[in-house]
């Protein structure tokens, strides 16, 4: 009987770090990826990769890395997007499905629009709502996107056989694949991923520069190390993407401002009721959170 053939027979991954490296992971465990040819800046973490078994193969020419492979992810942070598409648009086998996991969406169209002078049929934009705040290859793993959402924000040029494959694909993963708008993607990734993570930097960021500063993080308890834990996601990246997203994320800044300076005024005026509704308000609301 002819052996079932993988759903990806030659799998470049650019940027095998905490998302490149464990969708190569996941799909190596579902049995569905023949070879995957990982590329980056530097030869330690490839290697590392290679010694791993997150990848074959390497090169760090990104015009070598995408030969002959079916798909090509591009899991670098978000201000690296447009260079790498650059360098490897001209050397992509013409069958080759292209897609990203950028936290923002705006951005790499943009990005892809720019290099190719159009939206080609074969780029499936797309962004897993999922991560921690390790990074490198070193911390992938094959279970990170399990029960975890994937967005997808197809354009109109989009062929629906890239966007079915690139949707397998994550579902491999045990992934949700959804599609959204990206304008839409990007509104609602501004809310409840981008403004958190500004913020816990802030704050940390805030603090450490108080005299006093150790001996405030001698007794930092569970609640600021909750809070606080995202401040130790990649800076670079993070960067990338409030350059990526600024509109947005300034409407919600805007937002989270005057609602801060409205607390402010309460807790200044002493106002009991007005405090304790904020609480309330905010206590219930995420009591009721959908958070799996
Ligand atoms: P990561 O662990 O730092 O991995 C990024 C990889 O890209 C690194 O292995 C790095 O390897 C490579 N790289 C960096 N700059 C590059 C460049 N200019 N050219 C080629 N390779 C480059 O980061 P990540 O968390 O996987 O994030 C990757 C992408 O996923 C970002 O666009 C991010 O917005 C998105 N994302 C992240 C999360 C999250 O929670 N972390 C969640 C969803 C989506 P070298 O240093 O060896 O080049």
């Amino acid at each position: 009987m002819a052996e079932k053939l993988p759903l990806i027979q030659r799998l470049c991954i650019i940027g095998v770090g905490l998302i490149g490296g464990s969708l190569a992971r996941a799909l190596r465990e579902a049995g569905e990826v023949g070879e995957v040819i990982g590329c980056g800046r530097g030869e330690a973490n490839l290697q590392t990769a290679v010694r791993l078994g997150v990848i074959d193969r390497y090169h760090l020419d990104p015009a070598r890395a995408v030969a002959g492979a079916d798909v090509v992810v591009i899991a670098v942070p978000l201000g690296a997007i447009e260079p790498v598409l650059r360098t490897i648009v001209p050397h992509l086998a013409a069958t080759a499905i292209i897609t990203d996991v950028g936290s923002a969406k705006s951005s790499v169209v943009a990005d892809v629009a720019r290099v190719y002078g159009q939206i080609p049929p074969n780029f499936v934009p797309g962004h897993p709502i999922a991560g921690t705040e390790n990074s490198g290859v070193e911390a992938a793993f094959a279970t990170l996107f399990q029960r975890r959402r994937v967005i997808l924000t197809p354009l109109a040029e989009t062929a629906a056989a890239a966007h079915d494959l690139i949707k397998r694909m994550w579902e491999l993963t045990g992934a949700e694949v959804v599609d959204m708008g990206v304008h839409h993607h990007d509104a609602v990734l501004a809310a409840t991923s981008h403004l958190p993570h500004l913020l816990a930097y802030t704050l940390v960021d805030t603090l450490a520069r108080l005299d006093d500063r150790a001996e405030i993080f001698r007794y930092a308890a569970g609640g600021f190390r909750d809070f606080t834990r995202i401040a130790s996601s990649d800076p670079t990246m993070w960067r990338d993407i409030c350059v990526a997203n600024r509109e947005q994320l300034l409407e919600m800044i805007a937002l989270f401002n005057a609602d801060l300076a409205q607390l402010a005024e309460a807790i200044r005026d002493d106002d009991h009721a007005a405090i304790l509704a904020t609480f309330q308000r905010a206590k219930r609301a995420r009591d009721n959170l959908y958070l799996e």
